[in-house]
């Protein structure tokens, strides 16, 4: 499955962001064959609609979705030389699909910055610069033996060595692969080099409990949204302090406690939303008696390999899906009346599954 990592400077807040995202944790029955590692946290994916299905078939059981983080503490200047575990931080962060970066939007003088005071830009470019300085190195071993296959005319390396000039370019002057642009062949080609600033990034900031309400009177909060402008990336504002507080309450009692803070959602569940979105994922539901069931897919697959996803054999032997969209059945309010107005669709192979899909498969064994 998917993981986002989480990384940013020394005491910004990782590690209470992460024990908050620990507490809530998806029931370990969902995984009784499965040792779960420690540094890694798997959260139910909220999702209102799951609710809603669950009045409407009143099933014996209701199963969220789930998605997970990785914590992926230390990361210091000078990782990129192999300073302290340096090497061992990047390889870390090789292996996770999107990137949560904390950073430091609150005061306090008992809490030592490691910089000498908050400044969350220059948090941002200092770890930034880190990955740069790597992927930089990635590229200057590969860019001398495939400038000479470019010169002997190989078509391949040639476009791989124009796509490596720009991102050469690009790290030079410490911009990240991700605010490169390139052709779809490009970006084919380079990769297999799976650059660490090429993932995607959510920036987190970590602010005060007292400044949840209004996020945009803190002016740190407010440098960090338009760094993230403009390289296109997210902002989350939690406050890591209260986030593990909120993850022991839920339904009226987490509702309330919200409502005294001043937020509409916790910022844990935020954060959870957007790296889902950020990673290209969506949810279809399974519905009958029995079961009402959440299930993540990437967006873009077809019908037979989202079968897969519940099991192999509903891939290998998938005949058709029945297939119902969230709002279709909301609007007419059952199943069968779904049917009556023509809102039950047969989908067939090439079928692109969709948010929100209600599917029933059918299938040989
Ligand atoms: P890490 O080194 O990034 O993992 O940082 P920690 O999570 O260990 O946090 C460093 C210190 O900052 C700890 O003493 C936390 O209690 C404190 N801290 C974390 N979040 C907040 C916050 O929202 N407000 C305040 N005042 N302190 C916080």
């Amino acid at each position: 499955s998917l993981t986002t990592g989480i990384v940013g400077l020394p005491n910004v807040g990782k590690s209470t962001l992460f024990n908050a995202i620990t507490q809530a944790g998806a029931e370990s029955a969902n995984y009784p064959f499965c040792t779960i590692d420690p540094n890694v946290g798997i959260v139910n994916v909220p999702d209102h609609r799951l609710a809603s299905l669950t009045d409407m078939y009143n099933p014996k059981q209701t199963i969220a979705t789930t998605f997970e983080f990785t914590d992926i503490a230390g990361l210091v200047k000078g990782a990129s030389q192999g300073e302290g575990l340096g090497n061992q931080f990047l390889a870390n962060i090789r292996q996770v699909d999107a990137i949560s970066h904390v950073v430091r939007c609150f005061e306090d003088k008992d809490i030592t910055h490691v910089s000498g005071k908050v400044d969350p830009i220059d948090d941002i470019e200092t770890i930034n610069l880190e990955l740069i300085l790597a992927d930089l190195e990635s590229i200057n071993k590969r860019i001398g033996r495939v400038e000479k296959l470019a010169k002997q005319k190989d078509k391949d390396a040639a476009a791989e060595f124009s796509a490596l000039t720009k991102l050469k370019d690009a790290f030079e002057n410490e911009q990240p692969a991700r605010s490169v642009s390139l052709t779809d062949d490009e970006e084919q080609i380079i990769k297999h080099l799976n650059l660490l600033t090429k993932k995607p990034v959510l920036y987190v900031a970590n602010v005060a409990e007292d400044d949840l309400a209004a996020p945009d009177d803190n002016e740190y909060v407010k440098k960090v949204r338009a760094f993230a402008e403009k390289e296109q990336s997210e902002v989350v504002v939690i406050s890591a302090r209260i986030e593990s507080e909120i993850a022991e309450l839920e339904g009226e009692e987490k509702q309330s406690f919200l409502e005294e803070l001043g937020i509409e959602q916790s910022g844990l569940d935020q954060l959870i939303e957007k790296a889902y979105k950020l990673l290209g994922l969506a949810t279809y539901f399974t519905a009958g008696e029995k079961e009402v069931r959440a299930w993540t897919f990437r967006l873009g697959i077809k019908a037979p390999q989202a079968a897969g996803i519940i099991h192999t054999d509903f891939e290998r032997g998938f005949i058709r899906a029945e297939i119902v969209s969230y709002d279709d059945l909301m609007e007419t309010g059952s199943l069968s009346a779904a049917k009556e107005k023509g809102k039950l669709r047969l989908e067939g192979k090439e079928y692109i599954v969709k948010d929100g899909d209600v599917i029933h498969f059918r299938f040989n064994v």
